[in-house]
Formats: C-alpha cells, structure tokens, sequence
C-alpha cells in the first residue's frame, strides 16, 4: 500500500521528499538502564556482562567507559586492562524490557511509536502538520524531554529526523549521545558523503566486499548509479529501494508492512473490574481514532485484546504459557475502511461482549489495514457522513481546547488513565548477545 506522499515504486522524478520519520535510538541503552537504577554508577565507566568471567563478552558500555575503548564485544578482562575501575554488571534482561515499556509510553504521550526495531530502537511516523523541520526539531525535543522527565534522565537518546527510516537510523548515528539530526532531501547528497559505505544501516563486511568488486568504494559511488546497477550490485530488487532511499523516497517495500495505530495498557488494580476495563478500551479507541484520522487513514480491521492473566500478553522473552493462554484477541471487519470513533466504538462493544468472563488486568485496542483517504469511498449515508463530521470536530476541539474536551460517557472513569498508553507491538527475542551483536 502507498500514500500520494510515500512514492509510488513508479516514479522516477526526483521530487520533494519531505520529513517523514523520527527515528530514535537510545544511547548505550543497557549501561544507561543500570546508571539509572543505581545512582552510584552515574558519571562512572560501566560495562554490561551475561557472564561477568574475564573470558565473557560486554554486551554495553556506558560512554565513560567507552572512553576507554570499552566496546560491545570486548571481553571482560580486556575491558578491565583498558579500564582500571570499570564497573561490571550483570544484564538484568527483565529490568531492560520494563524499561523498555516505559520509553514508548514517554514517547506515545508525544507521538505514536509506528514499529518497536530492537529494545533500544524505535521508528515514529510524522504526521502531515509534523513535517515542518522546525515542528519536527521542537517535536524531538519534547521526546527527550518525555523521557527524561518520565523514565529517567540517564536514558539519553539520539534522534534522527528525515524522509525515511534509513535516513533517520543514518541521522541517529551522525550524533551521538544525546543527538538530534535533521537529514532533509534536499541536503542529498552532501551530507552523506564524508560516510563510509559500512556506516549505512544494512551494509555489512561482506556488502562491502560485493559493492566493491561492483566499483561502488565510496557514497559517491553509490549515488552515482542508476537503478538497474544497484540491482545488480546488490543481486536483488534492495538495490533499487536503496537508489530510492539514498534519494529521500520511500519504499512500497519499507511502507506497507506497518499500517495500524493502536495503543494497550496494563490495568492498575483499581480498574481491573469489567466497567472501568471498558472505559478504558474507549479512550484507547479515541486515542487511536484520532490519531488514525490526524494522519488520514481508515481502518479495514479493529482488534481488541484482553488478558485476565497475571503477566500481560508478550510476543518477546520466555513465553508463557499461562499468560498467553489467558489472552483473549477478537477481531472485527470494517467493510470499506471506518474512521469515526462511534461507528468503531459500537463494533468494539460488540468485540467487548464476545470476550471471556474474567477481571481484565490487561486491554489493547488496535486499528488494522490502514488505508488512504483517497482510495477510501466516501460515505454514502447522512448518518455516516454526520458521525464523520462529529469525529472531526472532536478532533478540532481536542487540538484548541486539549486533549478529552469532548468524550463519550464510558470514558468518563477512564479519562485519567491511560494517558500515555502502551504501544502494542513486539521486541525481538532478548536471549543475549545475540540481539545485542
Ligand atoms: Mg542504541
């Protein structure tokens, strides 16, 4: 699927790419997580360890100690050579993963997190009024400042902010820590050309090795092919989406993979009762709605997840299964694409009453198969047309008068909850180091 905005694999005009993305990545995520939990390791060289054995590897380190040129990967007793003092830690993967949750929220109380890419990697889409680079910049700040301010000041982040993901995660790795990049495409391509090829996201040794045995040594290189020569230097199609992506376009490929808006939350003791879980299943739903319309989408899907379970659902770590078995998904069609929040809170109702008898410790609301407004047939009749027209203006009065001015009765309880939301999405497996590497 693609939007006008999101280049159709067609076009071959160079055009404006506007700011499209914010990419964020945490700074030496582990060793941060740690200086954050334990006062006494701030401002001290750290290294995170699954093993703390000389001959095992470091999996983090803090920016003191990669001063001393402490890297992931180095091993313990090399770390203590380069190092005399560091603090070895063990990894506390379950420490990292709530820690985890609670970035995301931070950043969903300023924008929707789009897809979680690793435990300290995230892509957040702009919206159309969020593509000014000024707008942007401020929008990035005020994410920093959510994270500070909500999970901790040692959480420091890099931001990346340009037309597509492989820019932003480029514009993540050009200021580090703490940094914030804008990469517009019309700065293409200078800003790239002081980079090495290995430096792009998805270029390994080997890549390197084949792009050379191709001619391509340098970025200059790289920008100097055309299409069918990518593709054949990179022996598949990813070469003619790299031509497009050095350009500041986006993919078919990189788009149409992450359409849904939605939020989840875990319950807090007192709203763990069918009323108030309810409640809150709408404000996740307004939440959603608005921002599903903010950036000109209908759903063709809405699913509601409810777990009664002690843990909430999880699609990464040790599974359990008495977790997951205790979460319940109920899925509903929305012929033609739906947009207003009364039409999908009375198909979420009907999802509400066919879920399991329990007290819902956990709910999660998403809106799936997003689809453009201008493929979307506008609604044929009055009474659709008029609960468009009311969504709309609930979303005006939010932007003048604040978020909730207007809310329907059920969200009354519900209002003060949920306020940040958790986005509903995986995080890879977190066997280390693996995913760390
Ligand atoms: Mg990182």
């Amino acid at each position: 699927m693609t939007t006008a905005d999101e280049t159709p694999f067609d076009s071959a005009e160079p055009r404006h790419n506007p700011l499209r993305v914010l990419f964020l990545d945490l700074n030496s995520y582990f060793a941060s997580v740690e200086q954050q939990l334990e006062p006494s390791l701030r401002g001290k060289p750290v290294a995170v360890a699954p093993v703390m054995a000389d001959g095992g590897c470091c999996v983090a380190a803090s920016y003191e100690a990669k001063a001393f040129g402490v890297r992931t990967g180095t091993r313990v007793g090399e770390a203590k050579r380069l190092c005399p003092g560091i603090h070895i830690v063990k990894t506390r993967h379950r420490a990292y993963v709530e820690m985890h949750h609670k970035i995301i929220e931070a950043v969903e109380t300023c924008l929707p997190v789009e897809e979680v890419l690793s435990i300290d990697e995230m892509a957040c889409r702009l919206a159309r009024d969020e593509r000014d680079p000024a707008k942007a910049v401020e929008l990035a700040h005020r994410v920093k400042r959510a994270i500070a301010s909500r999970v901790g000041e040692c959480l420091r982040c890099s931001i990346g902010l340009a037309p597509n993901r492989v820019l932003g995660k480029l514009a993540t790795d050009m200021q580090k820590p703490d940094g914030l990049v804008v990469i517009e495409s019309g700065e293409l391509p200078g800003r790239l050309v002081h980079l090495k090829l290995q430096d792009f996201p998805g270029i390994g040794p080997r890549m390197v090795q084949r792009l050379r045995a191709f001619a391509i040594d340098t970025v200059e290189d790289l920008y100097a092919r055309n299409e069918e020569q990518l593709e054949r230097a990179w022996g598949s199609v990813l070469g003619r989406y790299w031509h497009r992506w050095l350009r500041g376009q986006e993919t078919v490929h990189r788009t149409s993979r992450t359409r849904s808006v939605g939020h989840q939350h875990v319950l807090p003791p007192e709203a763990r009762n069918p009323e108030a879980a309810w409640g809150i299943c709408v404000r996740l739903l307004h939440k959603a709605a608005a921002r599903m319309r903010h950036l000109g989408y209908y759903a063709q899907r809405l699913t509601l997840v409810v777990a009664c379970g002690r843990r909430r659902p999880s699609t990464w770590g040790p599974r359990s299964e008495e977790a997951e078995s205790r979460a319940w998904t109920g899925a509903a069609s929305l012929e033609g694409g739906k947009q207003d929040t009364l039409t999908l809170a009375s198909e979420l109702r009907a999802l509400w009453e066919k879920r399991p008898p329990g007290d819902p410790t956990f709910v999660g609301v998403t809106l799936h198969d997003l689809l453009p407004a201008a493929s979307v047939t506008l609604p044929l009749f009055k009474e659709e047309q008029q609960r468009e027209r009311l969504s709309r203006l609930i979303d005006e009065l939010d932007a003048s008068h604040g978020p909730l001015t207007v809310y329907t009765g059920a969200m009354h309880e519900a209002r003060k909850s949920a306020a940040g939301g958790i986005a509903f999405r995986s995080v890879p497996d977190l066997d280390l180091p693996d995913s760390v590497a």
